[in-house]
């Protein structure tokens, strides 16, 4: 199907396009939370930055303050008493939103600006409308670019038994909405990550 996978993603993505974003009639307090917690890590409230994670309630994390949470064995909060290992995340293969980097090395801080992900079939951006995280592949779409097979991406075509739906019924971050400076050495982060990878492989 390889030739013809890529076809049909291509016809999936103008068809989507054309549609309307349909909005369901959830309430604006409800939207707002979900804006909010669409740009800040649900564990630290720091921006969230690449590599992101997801638990299974749908939340989003930076992948490193959870690995460094795990590895510290720090005590947490009971609404996140299930980070105890790197299994009970999904690390996530997100879009990125072009716009997002360019307003962090503006502002440095990500209030309300640009979400992080993108579809990359619809380009809604993360959080202004319904998304899921496929468990298998880890890539990010919104709901609405899910065609009738509910459990297989329309990034890859990989079927996946669990498919998470972001940022559902959350009251998003909780009241961290410190604004910090963003780091944006990502050498540095890779290294960081890959020594706490090999720590929890250590356990
Ligand atoms: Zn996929």
């Amino acid at each position: 199907m390889g030739a013809d996978g890529g076809t049909d993603l291509r016809a999936r993505k103008l068809s989507v396009a054309t549609k309307k974003v349909v909005r369901n009639s959830e309430s604006s307090a409800g939207a707002e939370a979900r804006l909010q917690a669409a740009r800040r890590c649900a564990l630290s409230g720091h921006v969230l930055q690449e590599p992101m994670c997801c638990d299974s309630n749908g939340d989003l994390f930076n992948y490193e303050e959870v690995l460094t949470a795990i590895v510290d064995q720090r005590e947490l909060p009971a609404r996140f008493s299930h980070l105890t290992s790197r299994s009970a995340v999904l690390k996530l293969q997100g879009t990125t939103n072009p716009a997002y980097q360019t307003f962090l090395d503006l502002n440095n801080t990500a209030a309300l600006g640009p979400a992080p992900l993108i579809c990359p079939i619809t380009s809604v951006e993360l959080g202004a409308s319904a998304f899921v995280a496929f468990w298998t592949c880890g890539h990010v779409v919104s709901k609405e670019a899910v065609g009738s097979s509910t459990h297989t991406c329309p990034v890859c075509e990989e079927h996946s038994v669990r498919v998470i739906p972001l940022l559902s019924g959350r009251q998003g971050v909780q009241s961290a909405a410190r604004t910090r400076p963003v780091q944006t050495v990502t050498s540095g982060k890779d290294r960081r990550l890959k020594r706490l990878n090999r720590r929890l492989e250590k356990k």
